[in-house]
């Protein structure tokens, strides 16, 4: 039991991916949805999961079964009797880096239940930033298995040999990776068809045309001496939809020089 090679029995087990549901199935509770997207991450502390996803919208969207869930729990596939998932970094230095065995064990034992086009993504500084545009084309897949590290992060081999995609929530250091992982799931499910209750305001919003958002009013017309601009207030949807573009480039241009111009080379080869 205690070879590295042989993932310990689970206390319950979980159904492979079947091409449909057979009528068994279909009266188990917690039936792995064929052909739902799907988010499998693997993390020493599982019990972080769902967190915040399991409120709110991506929440109502879990229990419905618009997306799913799996956590992977790296312990389990730990070394000897204490489970041990990492050691001293080789060349010496501080802190514990995660070993590239145990890891693998993780990877391969997730791998047979989800989609193989899913990616493998390790949450890391070093990585690719995170933006919308990868959320959007997250979404159009099968799901993602997502790989959280701890301490010094994982041992390069590992992450060589299944060529996995780094990505990064930006250029800090968090002590691990669930945080992001989270982001990246919530970036992604809020896309998925039926998640919004309203699907036009994904297409209005920040970055959907690589541009920040317009400020946005509500009630009361008038606070502490301020009002909404009277635009807003005119019912004239062209001049609202005019104002809301103007406002938007101008925000990009003045906080975002990066975006902008992207946004004017685009725009320019059109
Ligand atoms: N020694 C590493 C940092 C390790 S932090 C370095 O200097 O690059 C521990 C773990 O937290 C990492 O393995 C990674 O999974 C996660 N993490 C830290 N910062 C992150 C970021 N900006 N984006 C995504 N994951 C991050």
């Amino acid at each position: 039991m205690d070879d590295p090679n042989t993932p310990p029995n689970r206390s319950h087990g979980r159904k492979a991916i079947r091409p449909s549901l057979k009528p068994r199935e279909l009266m188990d509770p917690t039936p792995e949805l064929v052909r739902v997207w799907k988010a499998q991450v693997i993390t020493l502390l599982p019990e972080a999961f769902p967190g915040i996803l399991g409120l709110s919208l991506t929440g109502r969207a879990l229990k419905d079964g618009l997306w799913q869930l799996e956590t992977v729990p790296l312990r389990q596939f730990g070394e000897g009797k204490h489970r041990n998932v990492d050691d001293t970094p080789a060349g010496g230095g501080a802190g514990m880096v995660l070993r590239p065995d145990v890891m693998a064990a993780a990877i391969d034992d997730a791998r047979t239940r989800i989609a193989p086009s899913a990616p493998l993504i390790y949450l890391s500084p070093r990585g690719r930033p995170m933006t919308q545009n990868m959320a959007r084309s997250l979404a159009t897949g099968p799901g993602m298995t997502l790989i959280c590290g701890r301490f010094e992060g994982l041992d390069q081999r590992v992450i060589d040999h299944y060529n996995m995609v780094e990505v990064s929530l930006g250029d800090f250091v968090l002590t691990g990776g669930e945080i992001a992982a989270q982001s990246l799931i919530d970036a992604t499910v809020r896309l998925l068809p039926g998640v919004l209750g309203n699907e036009a305001s994904t297409e209005e919003e920040s970055f959907s045309d690589g541009l920040l958002e317009h400020p946005q009013y509500t009630r009361p017309a008038e606070w502490r001496g301020m009002e909404i601009p009277s635009v807003l207030m005119s019912g004239h949807h062209g001049e609202i939809a005019k104002w809301r573009r103007s406002q938007s480039e101008e925000l990009t241009r003045n906080r975002r020089p990066d975006l902008w111009s992207a946004h004017r080379a685009r725009n320019k080869s059109d």
